[in-house]
């Protein structure tokens, strides 16, 4: 089978290498359809995360090939998704409902992942055959034929469509709330997204890249391009603004926003000069913007470690942040992966159903030997280069 393997620091390449096997009674092999570019790929693929020549990617879509002996409820030919995040279904943390803090696939830690090399070491999903693990909790069934109208929709469940929710629920995002997402990449938009489906007044999404805060509006977001000022100065009279000055009782001290949202992360580019990165300016504006009582999520990556991190603390996992600004406001702070068990029976009935089109912010289908041109491009933000798919079928 062919798959896309990490070699070094901006350089993948795609191999032929041994087909994927059953290794446990609980397996099912996954004949890929789909498998998309993530943005946390780009951290490995910048030489910011440890790599290890693996086989990268971590949202396949597909179709059951094989069945382990043990397999109760798939069978072969059903479509089938699965989170990034490979579950037991029956450890203490996935029975409380955290999937992505898997006490069992893991052994000594929290959390297991595909593409991975510090999560688990399971091989990545930009391939043609992937083994998915205890596939009777991880699998979900889905409707339809390969290549239908869903495809990329479906595709998005692996990761960014829960990833996205799971911002929100950590935000709290409820109906009339006002909501900043910092970052306007693949998860930034799927957040967006969900604040709409979850019914918040208004939705502001920063980011530099036009063709990204394109997209966004297309959603139904407000771009703010945080190039032109600064972006908290932007939306707080934006909010100003539509308050109408004094017609409502007052509110001034709430023009920020109530929840925030970071889905940058570590690498986050400095305001001043794009080249560098400013890991800490988000965290900062976040503190400013958002309203006391208000909430904050943050879902974009931060490594246990960053060796090349700008600034020493961040070096060994630490960041500036106002933490007396949080105190005083009375602001809850949200944290970490998703936990994608949660969310997605509900988001693929959202899609079946026709509420929700996830795949619309999809803007390439390449095949998969694409790959090395494709994560250059995707890595460089060139070209409207916003989503990712891969198709191992494709020539
Ligand atoms: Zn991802
Ligand atoms: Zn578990």
């Amino acid at each position: 089978m062919k798959g896309v393997i990490l070699t070094g620091t901006h350089e993948v390449q795609v191999r032929e290498i041994p087909d994927a096997e059953i290794q446990q009674s609980t397996d099912v092999l996954m004949r890929v359809t789909s498998t998309a570019i993530c943005g946390t790929d780009l951290h490995f693929y910048d030489g910011r995360m440890p790599y290890n020549g693996h086989l990268i990617g971590h949202e396949p879509l597909g179709v059951v090939e094989e069945v382990g002996s043990a397999v109760h409820s798939l069978r072969k030919g059903d479509r089938i998704v699965v989170p990034t995040h490979i579950c037991c279904g029956f450890c203490p943390n996935c029975t409380r409902g955290f999937s992505g803090s898997c006490l069992t696939t893991h052994p000594g830690a929290a959390g297991a992942a595909y593409g991975y090399p510090n999560q688990g070491d399971y091989a990545g999903a930009q391939t043609e055959l992937l083994r998915i693990p205890f596939a009777d909790a991880n699998a979900m069934k889905l409707p339809g034929e390969p290549g239908d109208g869903w495809e990329h929709d479906f595709v998005m469940l692996a990761d960014i469509f829960p990833t996205g929710y799971h911002a929100t629920e950590l935000a709290e995002v409820g109906r009339g709330d006002s909501v900043a997402i910092f970052g306007a990449g693949p998860v930034g938009l799927m957040t967006a997204y969900s604040a709409l489906l979850r019914g918040a007044a208004s939705v502001f999404v920063v980011d530099c890249i036009p063709e990204r805060l394109r997209v966004a509006e297309s959603l139904g977001a407000i771009p703010i391009d945080y190039r032109i000022e600064d972006p908290v100065k932007q939306i707080m009279e934006y909010r100003k603004k539509q308050r109408m000055d004094n017609a409502y009782r007052d509110e001034h001290v709430m023009d920020g926003v109530m929840c925030g949202i970071d889905a940058v992360g570590f690498q986050a580019r400095s305001r001043g000069d794009y080249s560098k990165d400013d890991p800490n300016w988000i965290i900062a504006s976040l503190a400013q913007l958002v309203n006391p009582t208000g909430r904050i999520a943050i879902i974009g990556v931060f490594p246990p470690k960053d060796p090349m991190g700008v600034d020493p603390a961040e070096q060994t996992g630490h960041l500036t942040v106002p933490w007396a600004t949080f105190f005083n406001k009375g602001i809850n702070v949200g944290f970490g992966r998703d936990q994608d068990k949660r969310y997605d029976i509900m988001l693929r009935n959202m899609i079946v159903e026709g509420r929700a089109k996830p795949g619309q912010i999809v803007s390439h289908r390449l095949p998969l030997t694409d790959a090395p041109d494709a994560f250059r491009r995707f890595n460089a933000r060139e070209n409207g280069y916003v989503k990712v798919v891969l198709d191992p079928f494709q020539k």
